[in-house]
């Protein structure tokens, strides 16, 4: 029979993922701090807390934001640790630091569990189709044991390496992401300055070297001035702060992620950090003048 697999966080990935467990056959039970929205997992047992998840399913999900809010949901009143039955495998694909991550599959451990980082890439669509990249960190035998739940939910499970590697290849997306984006803008800020219509060059570059998937996903977002997000800049922000604060620890030269930080930094200045990252486009825009697919 399938394991039981406990939720928690229904956010704008967790609710996909958890639907496409309940699609697989798995028994889920459910929790999430805005309690109205476990009812949108149609099928999902709801929990009165995440220990209440932790006692009632062999496999437990987390999916919240950030790592004090993964270390609020282990750690806290009615966490986690005060539920997990042994043997449970406690699963985070929040993307998180990797020395938090390490600190707390220690006190997984300590209480008999195991524990696998696995942050996901692809986004909100990735989620919905089960599409995602998942990159694990942990024990290849505690992988294999889950395996089935990380294949209802994505395609490329990747093995990282031990604890925290998951997290560490997550900052390394995150690295490329965000510099596949600034490549994407600062391409489009130029052919509007020239006088060449944005939605052509998008068109002429796409299938070439520059292909990107933000070159095909985001770009022509912005030339319709479309920033309603798919990825938040709240949430890059908070991405480039740990491979930023990682990079620290071992000297490693994130130039380009300083910049695109810096720059997103006037953007949340200016729109708020609920826009999508398409919006970088902005602190360009502010810099020459010039707004993509308007008039030039
Ligand atoms: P989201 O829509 O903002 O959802 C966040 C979830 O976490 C909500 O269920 C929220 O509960 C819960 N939460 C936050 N803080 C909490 C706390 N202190 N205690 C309990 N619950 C808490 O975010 P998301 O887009 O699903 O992102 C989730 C994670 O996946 C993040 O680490 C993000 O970086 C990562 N990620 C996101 C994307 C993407 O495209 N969105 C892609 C890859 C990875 P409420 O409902 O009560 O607010």
């Amino acid at each position: 029979m399938a394991e039981t697999v406990g939720f928690i966080g229904l956010g704008i990935m967790g609710l996909p993922m958890a639907r496409n467990l309940l699609r697989a056959g798995f028994p889920v039970v459910a929790w999430n701090r805005t309690a109205s929205k476990v009812a949108l997992a149609e099928g999902a047992q709801a929990a009165a807390s995440p220990a209440d998840v932790a006692a009632r399913a062999d496999i437990v999900i987390v999916c919240v934001t950030a790592s004090a809010d993964v270390e609020a949901v282990i750690e806290g009143r009615a966490g986690v640790l005060e539920g997990l039955r042994a043997n449970a495998i406690l699963i985070d694909m929040s993307t998180i630091s990797p020395d938090v991550t390490r600190r707390l599959a220690t006190r997984i451990r300590e209480r008999g569990g195991d524990y696998l980082d696995a942050p996901v890439s692809g986004g909100e669509q990735g989620a919905i189709n089960g599409t995602l990249s998942i990159m694990v960190g942990g024990e290849a035998s505690t992988l294999e044991r889950a395996r089935p739940v990380f294949e209802a939910m994505g395609r490329r499970i990747t093995l990282c390496g031990p604890v925290g590697a998951g997290q560490t290849v997550k900052l390394c997306n995150q690295i490329a992401v965000c510099l596949n984006n600034l490549a994407m803008v600062e391409a489009l800020v130029f052919c509007q300055q020239s006088g060449v219509d944005p939605a052509v060059m998008i068109e002429a570059i796409s299938a070439g070297a520059a292909g990107s998937w933000q070159i095909s996903n985001l770009a022509a977002k912005i030339v319709a001035r479309d920033f309603a997000p798919g990825f938040k800049v709240s949430l890059q922000q908070k991405d480039l702060r740990l491979a930023l604060e990682a990079a620290e620890a071992v000297h490693a030269p994130l130039a380009g992620v300083s910049l695109v930080h810096q720059l997103l930094g006037v953007v949340e200045g200016r729109h708020g950090g609920d826009v999508g990252t398409q919006a970088l486009v902005r602190a360009l825009e502010s810099l020459t003048g010039v707004e993509v697919g308007g008039a030039r």
